[in-house]
């Protein structure tokens, strides 16, 4: 068998055009404007490209986009007071502040101070407590961006037997319990799981979340089975740099029904569901119905 390709680039195309399409009718029909603050300390790299392609997507999503680029030495107080000044401004419906942050802050504490109707990366405590519960929160993006692609795919997902590898805060805890909302039958596994390879076996969704290049391999997966790839690791290869997920994609495609790719696959999935968790934030913030598909 060779897996059907899922393609997380069309398909987040897909995402920002119907998220343009509706910031579009909101602008006409009730003159509101979403709009998405990206709070960046210091000046790591891999943190720079991704908040100028956060604020390249957002304004051509038709949203306002607010920088706000601080200082690697900004202290906490004033990292503080610049997310309270954000909470209480009403033209900003999203805050996110990008991780990780300079080792002198306290990420929980200025993540935990952000109001958590703003909160679109879905990691405040709040939050965190809503999704366990089953009620209705701001989602982080990566697992909802898995999750749009699973129903996309499967339609329901009732019953199914899932297996997400890695229990991180970020994408396995939050992935797990969205497939629970979902009504599939979850395992986490972890570095401490026994037989891992029989524990995927098991999986008709099998979702990688371990930031291990190609530890995944085809003898893990069930034949016919639905494995969404989350990794991204840069390895070198042939004496090129190159991005590889957890998945080891050659032998996994040979087994499994579908399967993300890397690149191209849940990466380009995330920002824009951070699009449409800011869509989502103003469409709540100003009580009008929120949009359809976009949400868990
Ligand atoms: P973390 O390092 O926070 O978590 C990794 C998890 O994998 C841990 O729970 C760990 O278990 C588990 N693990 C590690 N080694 C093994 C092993 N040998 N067997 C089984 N489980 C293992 O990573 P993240 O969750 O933050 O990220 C995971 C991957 O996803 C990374 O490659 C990252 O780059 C990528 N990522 C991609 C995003 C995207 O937009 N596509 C967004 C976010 C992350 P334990 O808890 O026991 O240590």
């Amino acid at each position: 068998m060779t897996a059907q390709v899922i393609d997380g680039k069309a398909f987040a195309a897909r995402v920002r055009e119907q998220v343009a399409a509706h910031v579009a009718r909101l602008r006409e029909e009730n003159g509101i404007q979403p709009g998405l603050a990206v709070v960046l300390v210091g000046e790591d790299p891999a943190s720079q490209v991704y908040v100028r392609n956060k604020g390249t997507q957002t304004h051509d999503a038709g949203m306002a986009s607010f920088e706000h680029k601080l200082p690697a030495d900004t202290s906490e107080t004033d990292l503080l007071a610049l997310v309270r000044a954000l909470n209480a401004d009403p033209a900003v419906h999203g805050i996110l502040v990008q991780l990780p942050l300079p080792k002198h802050l306290n990420a929980e504490l200025i993540i935990n101070t952000i109001d958590p109707a703003k909160d679109v990366d879905g990691f405040h405590i709040s939050n965190v407590g809503l999704l366990g519960t089953g009620q209705k929160s701001m989602v982080p993006c990566t697992p909802l961006g898995c999750l749009m692609m699973l129903r996309d795919h499967h339609g329901s997902l009732a019953g199914m037997n899932a297996v997400v590898v890695g229990r991180s805060n970020i994408v396995g805890k939050p992935m797990a319990q969205l497939l629970l909302g979902d009504s599939c039958t979850v395992t986490i596994a972890h570095s401490r799981t026994r037989d891992l390879a029989a524990v995927c076996r098991g999986a008709d969704i099998l979702v990688a979340a371990v930031g291990r290049a190609e530890m995944i391999t085809g003898d893990m997966v069930k034949p016919g089975a639905t494995v969404i790839d989350v990794g991204i690791n840069r390895i070198e290869r042939d004496g090129k740099i190159r991005l590889v997920g957890d998945v080891d994609y050659a032998s996994a495609a040979a087994v499994a029904g579908a399967i993300t790719p890397v690149p191209g696959g849940v990466g380009p999935m995330t920002i824009a569901c951070l699009l449409a968790n800011t869509l989502t934030a103003c469409c709540r913030a100003n009580g009008l119905p929120e949009p359809e598909g976009l949400t868990a």
